[in-house]
């Protein structure tokens, strides 16, 4: 059963509950919570079979205060216009609360894709692209796509070699989308970079000893216990990078079932098996729970929602028994089962911050596309050799002879060590922020957790915006 209120009203009252703390005036309040622009499109699709589908697509535009406007695109039934602008929205606030220099969009087709063939896909895919170019809904300047729930590498090459045969500006039509391959002027790191920041967060909220504490959880990841569901492009690179900290995955969740191992899961031993059997449920070295949603109630300290929208609702909120969910998921709490958590004392690691690495590394992809230059190409063999007669410098200095393992570890940055280590500055400095107004606030008594605080941050630097648009006084 679909909770009310609708995903979109959800967004706005978590919007609200923000605002109350800021002393904006009411109408830029409004304006910057309003969805300014979306589109519903149709179009047929001729099927291999020959008969004609009709398929519905959407594109919403939720702030143009940043241009161009950024968010991915999703393939599900559950697409709709509220969605869509829900989704939309929150990525106005993600961008804002990394910093991240573009307004909030989104787009998705109402399609289950496991029923369309590659090619089928692949005309859709075009054709949606074609509508967007025809609405002005897609540009370097305008509105940059990227992947989202359904959808990936090949959907983003296929949406830029359709813009890229339309556009008039030849050189920067590789800026219209991104997470392509790299071969189509793609980033080292952008695949896994969702995964990657919802790590990078989690480190940074768990080394707090004063917020772990009340949690009765020591700091850091190491040797916690962790439940993800969905293991698709977010939940996948989560639990890999978790496993790399030595965090303990001890469940993964999928649509058709969940497996349950307390000693901990192989990551990526699940994920050949998955690719090898199409499914995780028959993995060897774990117990199979076949109702996959009592797979969010394992007892467990991190519980990582990496799916879908209203998985933790009041129905299954009282059962669940992790000390914190990290939201890397859009909008997996309804608001009723937020109100359930923070009554129960359960931290909520928020969407907008917390799965905001995908677009933080997307704007790192978008700038090596309009600057047409690999990061790191220029300095890295400079930074190789100024490296290497440090190095030599210390031997002769001390004596003391490095070995081959300690040498390989000495390099000049490459494109993903700089983008891994932007992707981790910006979560850092976000998490910081965030905390440090959600600490200004308890001190005042004002009951505002981490969701309100990233809002409230949010609603901050999108009003400075508008202000110093001259548009608001
Ligand atoms: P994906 O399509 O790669 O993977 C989703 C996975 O979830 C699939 O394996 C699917 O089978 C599984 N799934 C679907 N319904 C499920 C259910 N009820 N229970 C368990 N598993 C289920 O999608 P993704 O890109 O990983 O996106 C997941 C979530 O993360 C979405 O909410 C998306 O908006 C959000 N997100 C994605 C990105 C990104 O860079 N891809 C960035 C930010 C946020």
């Amino acid at each position: 059963m679909v909770e009310k209120p609708s995903f979109f009203e959800k967004v706005n009252t978590d919007f609200d509950r923000a605002a109350r703390f800021t002393d904006y005036p009411r109408g830029l309040l409004e304006q910057i919570k309003i969805c300014n622009s979306s589109c519903h499109f149709t179009f047929p699709l001729k099927r291999d079979d020959g008969t004609i589908a009709t398929i519905h697509g959407w594109r919403a535009e939720h702030s143009h205060h940043k241009l161009p406007t950024k968010g991915g695109i999703r393939y599900s039934t559950l697409v709709d216009e509220d969605e869509i602008m829900a989704l939309a929205a929150l990525m106005t606030y993600k961008c804002a609360i990394v910093d991240v220099p573009f307004g909030g969009a989104k787009g998705g087709i109402q399609l289950d894709r496991s029923q369309y063939s590659e090619s089928e896909l692949e005309r859709i895919t075009r054709r949606y692209t074609y509508e967007l170019i025809q609405k002005n809904y897609i540009g370097p300047g305008v509105d940059v796509p990227a992947p989202d729930f359904g959808t990936g590498e090949t959907e983003m090459a296929w949406i830029f070699d359709t813009y890229a045969t339309m556009a008039p500006d030849k050189l920067n039509a590789i800026a219209c989308v991104t997470g392509k391959p790299i071969e189509q002027n793609g980033i080292h790191g952008r695949r896994g970079a969702t995964g990657r920041g919802v790590v990078y967060g989690l480190e940074e909220v768990c080394n707090i000893e004063e917020d772990m504490k009340p949690l009765g959880l020591t700091t850091g990841l190491q040797g916690k216990s962790v439940v993800v569901q969905g293991f698709g492009n977010v939940g996948y690179h989560a639990a890999k990078f978790l496993m790399e900290v030595d965090a303990r995955v001890i469940g993964i969740i999928e649509i058709d079932g969940a497996i349950h191992n307390p000693n901990g899961l192989d990551v990526e031993k699940v994920a050949a098996h998955r690719a090898e059997t199409g499914s995780i449920c028959e993995y060897p070295d774990a117990e199979l729970i076949e109702t996959p949603n009592a797979g969010l109630e394992l007892a467990c300290d991190i519980l990582v929602p990496a799916a879908l929208e209203n998985q933790l609702t009041r129905e299954n909120a009282p059962r669940i028994q992790a000390n914190i969910i990290a939201e890397a998921a859009n909008g997996p709490t309804t608001p009723a089962a937020d109100a359930i958590f923070r009554k129960r004392g359960i931290m909520i690691i928020p969407d907008t911050y917390l799965n905001a690495g995908g677009v933080t590394v997307s704007y790192f992809e978008w700038l090596r596309n309009l600057s047409h230059v690999q990061l790191g190409r220029l300095g890295k063999r400079f930074e190789d050799s100024t490296q290497r007669t440090m190095l030599h410098a210390v031997e002769r200095a001390t004596g003391y002879q490095f070995s081959e393992d300690e040498r390989q570890l000495i390099h000049g940055a490459d494109e993903e060590d700089l983008v891994n280590s932007g992707l981790q500055d910006t979560m850092i400095r976000a998490y910081q922020e965030l905390r440090e107004t959600r600490m200004q606030h308890k001190n005042k008594n004002d009951d505002v957790d981490c969701r309100t605080a990233a809002f409230i941050n949010a609603i901050h630097r999108i009003a400075q915006s508008y202000m110093q648009l001259g548009i608001f006084p």
